[in-house]
């Protein structure tokens, strides 16, 4: 891994800051022609690349490569250009009569200098991902990828200087200590994405400067599936959900609440479709990729030592051999259990029978508000009941993971699983201050109630108080 020295991190941050108002001043059509090369550079260009680095640092296997790494970059960019005109113009707001002779809009304008932490776990989608609406929005930006993955970190270096002249965009390569360094300096937004505890260590480091923040955390997602879910369906969106990139998504299904019910027909399902996925052995499936690095195996399979320990049963699944783990399925859970007090953030999926659907909404109430949660059902009243009475970044119905992907929508969490939107318009937003513009036409109502205030004055504002 390279690592930027202190001075060379200044110096691009200072380079970037004089140059802020040049990049701020690009029009809609230089702004898009930099996407598009951004684009192209991550789709043709530099795509083996991205591939075979990401399969040197986890194994990730190319179709997931293209889909969530590929695919998540070139769809964002696609539906930036199409809509970028719009969200560039001014968006006049209505006049009230008290203020006749006046109009008012709504201008974006870029923040200015931005930094974008990124975690390992989609290196390329969450590093390059965050650019496109600091791009859109008129920003420069500085990267600094994660430390855990080096091959794709140097690519994402690689595609950044192909496409960006360092005043524009840069990558900072480097751990800890090169985070701590960026975050000294007075950026004026700040995105970062990864872990709650990290993002706390963001918050009081831009608190400094009072630089704006958008965390994307993490956190335990759950999934409720209730009496009447399409049992099949569930099994299948949750298994591709939950185990692609080997459990390490922020918005993986965290653990599963499913009705007592249905509870055997789901885990038979379930099974079925992870031996059809990665066959026989997911330990040597292509189709699988591994955890980052032994340390977080190490970490993950604590977890399941611990639940078993506690008396949990794994009942599928659950091998290890050095980074890899087989997906597991682990019941009877004891609450108290580390699996469930922390964030997975791998192949393990503790699946929890419940009786009574008030019983999982004060389970989910009683812990931080996820960023994601699902819900399995064909009743409109179930539904609406674990909609309205839980609280999450996101939720899908009947499916898991899509909104992440569903671009009209905003993606987040809420407090300790985030703070702030991205993706499309609210990316877009989210990189820019909403300046408020009014302009006077004619002389305003105002100025005929100014001092001295007489009688008649008064009376006039009496009236206005009343009428307006
Ligand atoms: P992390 O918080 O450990 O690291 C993220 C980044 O912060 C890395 O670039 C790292 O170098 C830097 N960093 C680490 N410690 C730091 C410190 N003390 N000071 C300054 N910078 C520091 O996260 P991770 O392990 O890379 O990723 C996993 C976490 O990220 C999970 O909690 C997951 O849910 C979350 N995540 C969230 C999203 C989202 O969109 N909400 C997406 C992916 C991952």
């Amino acid at each position: 891994m390279v690592t930027e020295t202190r001075n060379s991190i200044d110096r691009i941050f200072e380079i970037q800051k004089a140059h802020q108002y040049r990049v701020a001043a690009s029009t809609c059509a230089e702004r898009k022609t930099r996407l598009l090369a951004l684009k192209k550079a991550v789709e043709v260009t530099f795509r083996q690349e991205i591939r075979d680095a990401l399969y040197a640092d986890f194994k990730k296997p190319q179709a997931e490569t293209d889909l969530t790494e590929i695919f998540a970059i070139t769809s964002e960019i696609n539906h930036t250009v199409k809509h970028l005109d719009q969200w560039m113009s001014d968006r006049y707001v209505r006049t009230p009569l008290s203020f006749f002779g006046s109009s008012s809009f709504v201008r974006c304008e870029p923040r200015g200098v931005c930094l974008i932490i990124s975690p390992w776990n989609f290196p390329v989608n969450l590093s390059l991902g965050p650019l496109i609406p600091a791009v859109a929005a008129g920003n420069t930006a500085i990267i600094k990828p994660s430390e855990f993955t080096p091959h794709t970190s140097a690519v994402i270096k690689k595609i950044v200087n192909h496409v960006f002249p360092p005043e524009e965009a840069e990558v900072v390569e480097g751990d800890v200590e090169t985070s701590t360094r960026l975050l000294a300096l007075p950026f004026n937004h700040i995105f970062f994405t990864g872990s709650p505890q990290v993002g706390k260590v963001v918050m009081k480091a831009a608190a400094e400067h009072l630089a704006s923040v958008t965390l994307e955390l993490g956190g335990k997602s759950p999934v409720i599936i209730d009496e009447t879910a399409d049992i099949k369906a569930a099994a299948r969106r949750l298994a591709w959900g939950k185990f692609i990139n080997s459990g390490q998504i922020c918005i993986a299904p965290d653990y599963v609440f499913v009705h007592r019910s249905k509870a055997e027909p789901f885990q038979r399902e379930l099974q079925e479709v992870l031996q059809e996925f990665y066959e026989e052995d997911a330990l040597v499936s292509a189709s699988y990729c591994s955890i980052v690095n032994e340390k977080h195996a190490a970490r993950v399979y604590s977890y399941l030592e611990d639940a078993v320990e506690r008396g949990a049963k794994v009942v599928f699944g659950g091998q290890k051999e050095a980074a890899r783990i087989s997906p597991a399925l682990i019941t009877d859970v004891p609450r108290d259990a580390r699996i469930m007090q922390e964030e997975i953030f791998g192949p393990l999926l503790p699946v929890l029978a419940y009786d009574d659907r008030q019983e999982v909404v004060e389970y989910i109430r009683s812990g931080e508000k996820p960023l994601a949660l699902y819900i399995y059902s064909s009743k409109n009243a179930n539904i609406e009941y674990f909609l309205s009475n839980t609280r999450a970044g996101g939720t899908c119905i009947n499916n898991n993971d899509m909104h992440f992907l569903q671009p009209y929508l905003p993606f987040g969490g809420d407090n300790n699983s985030g703070i702030g939107k991205s993706h499309g318009e609210w990316g877009f937003k989210t990189f820019s201050n909403e300046r408020s513009v009014y302009r006077q036409h004619l002389p305003s109502v105002l100025e005929k109630l100014m001092p001295p205030y007489t009688a008649g004055k008064n009376r006039v504002i009496e009236w206005i108080v009343k009428l307006f």
